[in-house]
């Protein structure tokens, strides 16, 4: 590829606190809540007019909100954490008040655009009742840095080149876009990381949703119209086994739009010389009303970069196509569908893994199958697969989640949450409460760290445990925490 030298410039501080979070997405804003909360001048930034990332403008908010969604091949109800607690047990509370879902009797069953626009709200209320800044529609681009220490980030607005100066950032962006750009080292997804997680390697996805559904005469026209065997070895052959039980409900009339030459169930897309594709399910109901609502999924492999703009930018329309032909489809082909239209795709493609940060220690899989322990645990997580492996096998599994996982290596000034944290598989640590609850910890830490005047990889962990402890984490049993020397 051919360069041009970008000159030199003076670029405006609009900021200087103690805390600067990157991206104000699940993490990012229980990271930058609790920084503030603690008492840290902090400000948040991100590339959208709205905060809340996958569970704001990417509308993909119920699931794994709690720690009760029961799993069926989980003996017990809490999956994800031993209790709400903390900023998430906050949000969940309020969330539900704001008729966001999820606790009875406010919603029943997900409401996923309902639920965004509550999530984006509250999330914004809390941030400004902690006295945190948001700065948003602001790209943030390179760190500064003094050596290997980063002081603070630049970005992009529409007033131009504008400078953060912090004591520390906390990379939320996702793809740990301040830890790549700091050339701190970096772990890229891998194909062999399906055999550990089905959405991996990175698992993107983007929401839409359709009006105009008839729904009970949709549900009418199934009745001894059902896919035949003849019609289910025609989808597996053409389109896969798994697109095939997405499409179940639909796949006599899908075989006729494809036979028919009108629609491709899966699209392709040329990324970096590989053929990528993009496809999706079929649209689900919305509890009593007209709407409907699916994903578009790309193919999961390890030639998709979710932290390469081109690979986005490609994927990014090829998802917005792929869900408008869908709906033509249902509407031409689908009884019931007749009047059926877009309503709207999701403002960004979202993913599940990517490019993650090598902390100064990477959990693993195995290391949730085992339910390791760690003396600088900051949660306890019950990983999806791992619990219901471990629970099947009569003793489910939690595993220690360490302080270490945030802390990147080779720079300092800098920790990373949620999906930029440090997790192999790259999807590993992306569980949406879990996230939340480690954002609320990274934010305590950055605050420690600010006002102490201590890098984060030399923040005593004990005291930061203490802190976590008063604002109610679960950090193990009695004897756990007198082992930690935490009682
Ligand atoms: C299709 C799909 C379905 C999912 N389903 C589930 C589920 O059922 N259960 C579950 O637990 N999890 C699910 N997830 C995963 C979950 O949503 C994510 O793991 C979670 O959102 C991660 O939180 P995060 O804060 O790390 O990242 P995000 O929520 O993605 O937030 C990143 C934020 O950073 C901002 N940003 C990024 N780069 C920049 C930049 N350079 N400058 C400024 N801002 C930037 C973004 O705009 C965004 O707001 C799903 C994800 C997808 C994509």
């Amino acid at each position: 590829m051919e360069h041009v030298v970008e000159p030199e410039k003076r670029v405006p501080v609009v900021y200087d606190v103690d805390v600067c979070v990157a991206g104000a997405g699940v993490s990012g804003v229980f990271a930058a809540i609790a920084a503030a909360r603690n008492g840290a001048r902090t400000v948040v930034i991100d590339r959208f007019g709205s905060v809340g990332g996958n569970i704001g403008p990417g509308m993909i908010v119920n699931g794994q909100m709690l720690p009760g969604s029961p799993h069926p091949d989980v003996p017990f109800t809490k999956t994800v954490y031993p209790g709400l607690f903390g900023l998430a047990e906050e949000f969940i509370n309020r969330y539900a008040a704001l008729g966001g879902g999820l606790l009875q009797p406010f919603t029943k069953g997900a409401n996923f655009p309902r639920g965004a626009s509550v999530a984006s709200y509250l999330l914004q209320e809390m941030l400004e009742e902690s006295g945190a800044s948001i700065l948003l529609s602001t790209f943030v681009a390179d760190p500064i840095k003094e050596g290997n220490l980063i002081r603070g980030v630049f970005a992009e607005n529409k007033s131009g080149r504008v400078a953060v100066r912090a004591k520390v950032v906390i990379d939320a962006t996702g793809e740990a876009d301040v830890a790549r750009r700091a050339g701190a080292p970096i772990l890229l997804p891998k194909n062999e990381y399906t055999a550990l997680d089905g959405h991996a390697p990175t698992g993107m996805g983007t929401y839409y949703v359709v009006g105009g559904i008839a729904w009970d005469r949709f549900r009418a026209a199934q009745k001894g119209n059902e896919a035949t065997e003849d019609d289910i070895a025609w989808g597996t052959r053409t389109i896969g086994a798994a697109l095939t039980k997405a499409h179940s409900y639909v796949l006599p009339y899908l075989r006729k739009a494809v036979e028919a030459g009108e629609y491709e169930p899966v699209a392709k897309v040329l990324i970096g010389g590989k053929s990528v594709s993009v496809h999706g399910g079929g649209v689900g109901q919305f509890e009593g009303n007209e709407l409907g609502h699916g994903q578009v999924q790309v193919e999961r492999t390890e030639e998709v970069n979710a932290g390469d703009g081109l690979h986005m930018s490609a994927l990014g329309a090829a998802v917005r196509a792929y869900a408008f032909e869908k709906v033509q489809f249902f509407s031409r082909y689908v009884p019931g569908f007749e009047n059926a239209y877009l309503i709207t795709v999701a403002p960004f493609l979202g993913s599940r893994g990517g490019p993650c940060i090598e902390g100064e220690y990477t959990l693993t899989m195995d290391d949730c199958l085992n339910g390791r322990r760690f003396d600088d645990v900051i949660y306890l997580y019950g990983e999806f697969r791992a619990l219901r492996k471990t629970a099947e096998a009569g003793a489910p599994k939690w595993v220690d989640v360490p302080y270490r996982v945030l802390v990147p290596q080779g720079v300092d000034g800098l920790l990373a949450t949620g999906r930029s944290a440090s997790g192999v598989p790259d999807t590993l640590l992306r569980n949406r409460l879990a996230v939340k609850v480690m954002g609320e910890a990274c934010g305590i830490a950055a605050s420690m760290c600010a006002v102490k005047g201590v890098e984060p990889r030399n923040l005593e962990v004990r005291e930061l445990q203490g802190a976590l402890l008063d604002a109610g984490f679960y950090l193990g049993d009695r004897a756990r925490l007198k082992e930690l020397s935490l009682t």
